[in-house]
């Protein structure tokens, strides 16, 4: 399915070993950056990223996209991008089938909103784009106060949804949501949505880089001095109507000394916080054969087996298929996914 975008990109320089990899090192990875005409230097001055440049958008940090993949940092695959561990060792990823690693962990800095946008669903996606449709989620991490998303819309029916996006009426169409740190949104394909100014969000999603846009606020693009493209028709084509909020249910339980929230188990996948103050918490492999971690805030230890790893906010990592089980001590907060039945 990715032929045709793999021919754009050069390989890495590191050389991948053939055989069967049964280490039970975690994978550690150096993000990709994107610079954004909304984003900003929190990337730098909260997790201490090196930046390209003071409008840094987006810290593709557990990536096997093509447009910005990360780099394992550690271990027997050190300098390997991970879209190439995928397609070379499948069986550090339990021999999960697919053809894309099908999960995309994201940190954005909004230092002005993004644009109105909506994302197709896998059908219309693998149709149309020939990649993976995208359902995506926030784990808002900051946000400056009054902040808000958009997030749905007020049309009752597609004629009036476009009638409304033609005509430009965005206050009659758009709904507002207030967002503050540490509040969790679930974005279904077909949902119009835009992240809000002064917000930093984690982003777990369909490994996916298709974006339709709505509505742009007439910005100009300084690099190009154009308005970026807008993709109105397929905007109307997808998106849900009338928006529905999805139902969700967050769990919280206690997991040694920290707390486990549960945000969404869906087919594309799961969403999880742990908090630890002090004290130890364990993790076990469930059904899903690897596992995702975001370290968002704090420091501390991972503990495999007789191994320590010490590791900090802003550091992201995959525990493969044969860790079967996992400690975590110190004083942090993670966010941790797993990819769904449908992933
Ligand atoms: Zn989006």
């Amino acid at each position: 399915m990715n032929i045709w975008v793999k021919k754009r990109y050069n390989v890495s320089e590191a050389k991948i070993e053939r055989g069967t990899a049964m280490s039970k090192e975690p994978l550690f990875l150096e993000p990709a950056f994107q610079e954004k005409i909304w984003g900003g230097n929190k990337l730098a001055s909260e997790f201490g990223y090196k930046i390209p440049s003071e409008h840094t958008g987006e810290c593709w940090a557990i990536s096997a996209h093509l447009h910005g993949p990360a780099t394992i940092s550690n271990g027997e695959f050190k300098g390997v991008k991970l879209n190439e561990l995928w397609d070379s060792h499948r069986e550090v990823f339990g021999n999960a089938k697919g053809d894309v690693f099908p999960l995309l962990t994201k940190i954005l800095d909004a230092r002005t909103a993004l644009s109105v946008q909506v994302h197709p669903d896998d059908k219309y996606a693998l149709k149309h784009e020939h990649e993976l449709g995208k359902t995506e989620c926030w784990y808002v991490i900051s946000a400056d106060e009054d902040s808000e998303m958009i997030y749905g819309h007020h049309a009752k029916s597609r004629a009036e949804l476009a009638e409304l996006i033609e005509n430009e009426q965005w206050n009659k169409l758009l709904r507002h949501v207030p967002v503050k740190a540490g509040d969790f949104l679930y974005v279904p394909s077909g949902t119009i949505h835009a992240i809000g100014k002064g917000v930093m969000v984690l982003e777990t999603q369909q490994s996916s880089d298709t974006t339709y846009r709505v509505y742009d606020f007439d910005r100009v693009d300084e690099k190009t001095g154009q308005k970026r493209e807008l993709h109105i028709q397929q905007s109307i084509d997808v998106t849900n109507v009338p928006h529905e909020d999805p139902k969700l249910e967050t769990k919280v339980a206690k997991v040694g000394d920290g707390m486990l929230t549960t945000f969404v188990q869906t087919d594309f996948f799961s969403v999880y916080k742990l908090e630890l103050e002090g004290g130890q918490s364990m993790g076990i492999r469930t059904k899903a054969p690897y596992t995702l971690f975001s370290v968002l805030d704090g420091h501390g230890k991972l503990i495999i087996e007789d191994q320590e790893y010490s590791i900090k906010k802003g550091v992201h990592f995959i525990l493969p298929f044969v860790v079967k089980q996992w400690q975590f001590r110190g004083n942090l907060t993670l966010i941790i996914s797993e990819p769904g039945e449908k992933a």
